[in-house]
């Protein structure tokens, strides 16, 4: 689904991604782990487009999608989360979900034409299955931290992905809020075979839902494999495993 190989960017002299590697297999839970500073955003925002890479090559569906511009790569079918708290914040919970459903649509761009009853349907049942239908008419800002989150996976799964990007998507969530992204993540990937790539601090977390992991140590990839032999993994545990205790 996703290969990334040596992938390398600087800020300003200063190199935070000195040779990246990572595979996503079809259907799988990847988790991409490192300290803090580590450059996992980074990481995933030159996968996405919003940064370019100094060099290096990303490949999607066996297509090369380095460097493309954001947009491009979303229509391909990878698709991240974005913080609500940041966009469309007045909106209703319905009229988010419903922008993102309509963008996967290609409609020709009528400026004016009203879009309020485009795919009403299709908005309504990707709400249902988020258990976010009883907020369909309430502001994105009117909602729990909890249900802000599972929004944004909405509305990011609205463009109907193929691989799903989520950026500590439990940062700053109780534990029961925790739980719920957790059930979401396995239902995604079992149920709908959704690939899902995320970073994330909470190492519990990371060993119940991803099938591979990815240690990224100062910009460098230091081991990639299944959660049982990243345990193991000498390098791992003086790099970061130790250090979290
Ligand atoms: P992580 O997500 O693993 O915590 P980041 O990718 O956010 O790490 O950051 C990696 C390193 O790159 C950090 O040292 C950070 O300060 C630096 N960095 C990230 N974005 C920029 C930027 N836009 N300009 C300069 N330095 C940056
Ligand atoms: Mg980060």
């Amino acid at each position: 689904m996703l290969q990334v190989e040596r992938l390398k960017k600087a800020f300003d002299g200063f190199q935070a991604i000195t040779d990246a590697n990572l595979l996503v297999p079809n259907g799988e839970v990847v988790a991409v782990i490192g300290p803090n500073g580590a450059g996992k955003s980074t990481l995933f925002n030159l996968i996405t487009g919003h940064l370019k890479a100094d060099s290096g090559h990303i490949g999607f569906k066996s297509e090369e999608i380095t460097n493309l511009a954001p947009h491009k790569i979303c229509h391909k079918g990878l698709s991240r989360s974005f913080q609500l708290i940041n966009i469309f914040s007045t909106l209703t919970v319905l009229e988010n979900v419903q922008i993102a459903v309509i963008a996967k649509h290609n409609f020709d761009r009528k400026l004016f034409r009203p879009a309020k009853k485009l795919l009403v349907e299709e908005t309504l049942a990707v709400l249902e299955s988020f258990g976010l239908i009883e907020f369909k008419d309430q502001s994105c800002s009117s909602l729990s931290y909890g249900d802000q989150k599972v929004l944004e996976i909405a509305i990011a799964l609205g463009s109907k992905p193929k691989l799903l990007l989520l950026d500590e998507p439990t940062a700053g969530m109780s534990p029961d809020e925790t739980r719920r992204i957790v059930n979401l993540i396995k239902k995604l990937s079992q149920e709908e075979g959704l690939s899902i790539l995320l970073t994330e601090h909470d190492m519990d977390l990371v060993f119940d839902v991803a099938q591979k992991i990815m240690v990224l140590h100062q910009g460098c990839t230091i081991a990639q494999g299944l959660p049982e032999d990243i345990r193991n993994d000498k390098s791992v545990q003086s790099a970061y495993l130790g250090e979290a205790g």
